[in-house]
């Protein structure tokens, strides 16, 4: 009978184990919401509109997971990487987690201080994650799951907390540390000199290998290791591309010919990226556990192509039709593609049964980054962790009505590019407030997609009721202000 009993037990925890899903995270770095072969734009009647930017770009994997499961047309990340990058660790918005700003590798501020009279709020999070934080890995990790970052990290700077990925939670860290670009893509130049060199890939120095391919092979073995062990993996594939340096992909750049160099090695190292995640979804078929495996794309802020602004209007046209690029307070600086789905769709097999994800479907209300945090956690049957700012994203990805409040703040007390800024969407509508003269601007996302009527004076009720929401938020999470100083 004890026997029995015994005998039982084991067999439920096996059982329990078998269906927890394994976690791919692919999380591309500085992507526009555009970069892509795959619509995210719409017309008014809600169909998709094919735009220049998705004729230019090639990518034939993106669309087939998107195929697979879902795609978000309205994802937010925050307008720069270390802020984005946290929220999606910790489920707080950069308001609360006080790393408002990119951390450099010396933790040092940057010094873009085009407002002579505001600086960066003295105590944000300089030098990046703070050591309290209960993260994403970390809580994957004590509920049994192998965690596993590979690629850029820039969690915090050299000799901070969040430096090594293994601090906030990852078994296994592959190529992550402080930087936040590569020094050089090519394995023949040892990815690099200097501060911004990428550590840990020895073994690879020397080949004719880029680094989005080394990423991915070494993520391969990786995930390859956990499987054969049947230990339930979260995977953190973090490329470097499509960020600056735009070198380009030898393995693609011939696919763009016509455009200037700049341009072509950027279309290159999109490309390049969505072999990566080809090669990853085929690894996963490959190993049979792509029917257990939810897989996450998404960018972690606007995009930086290096296509030259239209002087004339201030719209810049790497991410058209939206206004604006990384950085900016602009739709171009936070809108980014995000998919979701099941590796293999198999709508009855283990946990996709509890999470069925219509086939090429869409989702157009508002998400954010913060909102992987619970929807991740409550996948793999981790609960009771608070969520923050995120929000489970479940009901939505199961084709239902969306739950999620149609509410976001953005908050960026610092220089570069637009500075001292926050946002409140809600809805339709998006609030600006530019801290360096107190001025306001109001759109319609409905009617102008492009944010060129500024509505503030002909909607002033509007405007000031969402910029005391706004202004309530901000203090509802602690957030630190822009300092003045004498210009
Ligand atoms: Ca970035």
């Amino acid at each position: 009978m004890m026997k029995a009993v015994v005998l039982l037990t084991t067999l439920l925890v096996a059982v329990a184990a078998a269906e927890r899903p394994n976690l791919l995270v692919f999380i591309v770095d500085d992507m526009g919401w555009q970069d892509t072969s795959l619509p995210f734009y719409h017309d008014a009647a809600g169909q998709p509109v094919t735009t220049a930017l998705n004729r230019r770009y090639r990518t034939p994997h993106m669309e087939s997971l998107a195929a697979r499961g879902m795609r978000f047309t309205r994802a937010y990340a925050h307008p720069v990487c270390t802020p984005s990058r946290i929220t999606l660790m910790t489920g707080k918005n950069p308001a609360r987690h006080r790393v408002t700003n990119w951390t450099s590798p010396a933790g040092v501020e940057n010094g873009d201080n085009d407002v002579k009279h505001l600086r960066s709020p003295e105590g944000w999070g300089r030098t990046g994650i703070a050591a309290g934080e209960k993260t994403l890995p970390a809580l994957l990790q004590a509920a049994g799951y192998r965690t596993i970052h590979c690629g850029k990290a820039h969690f915090g700077s050299r000799g901070a907390f969040g430096q090594d990925p293994a601090k906030i939670g990852f078994d296994v860290n592959i190529a992550g540390n402080e930087i936040g670009h590569p020094a050089s893509y090519f394995a023949k130049e040892s990815f690099g000199k200097g501060s911004n060199h990428v550590t840990g890939l020895e073994k690879w120095h020397g080949q004719d290998l880029f680094l989005t391919e080394v990423l991915t092979r070494e993520l391969s073995g990786a995930i390859e290791a956990a499987a054969k062990e049947k230990q339930p993996f979260f995977a953190y594939m973090a490329h470097y591309a499509v960020h600056s340096p735009f070198q380009a992909d030898p393995r693609f750049a011939k696919n763009y010919p016509g455009l200037p160099k700049p341009q072509q090695a950027y279309a290159s190292l999109i490309e390049g990226m969505d072999r990566s995640l080809g090669d990853l979804l085929a690894k996963l078929d490959a190993l049979g556990i792509a029917e257990n495996t939810f897989v996450v794309f998404l960018s972690d802020n606007g995009g930086d192509a290096p296509i030259p602004n239209d002087k004339a209007k201030p719209v810049v046209a790497g991410n058209a039709p939206l206004r604006g690029k990384k950085g900016m307070r602009y739709e171009g600086g936070i809108r980014v593609p995000m998919i979701a789905a099941w590796a293999k769709p198999a709508p009855e097999h283990g946990a996709q049964a509890t999470l069925k994800v219509p086939a090429n479907s869409r989702h157009d209300g508002l998400v954010s980054i913060a909102d992987l945090f619970p929807t991740l956690l409550e996948l793999a049957g981790v609960s009771g962790v608070p969520p923050f700012d995120g929000h489970d994203l479940r009901p939505a990805l199961k084709g239902g009505p969306s739950t999620r409040p149609q509410r976001l703040v953005t908050h960026y007390p610092h220089g570069h590019n637009n500075d001292h800024f926050s946002i409140y969407h809600e809805d339709h509508w998006k609030f600006i407030r530019n801290h360096a003269d107190g001025s306001g601007e109001l759109y319609d996302l409905s009617k102008d997609l492009a944010e060129s009527k500024n509505l503030a004076t002909e909607r002033p009720d509007v405007a000031a009721a969402m910029s005391e929401k706004l202004e309530r938020q901000l203090e509802g999470y602690g957030a630190l202000r822009s300092k003045r100083v004498d210009p």
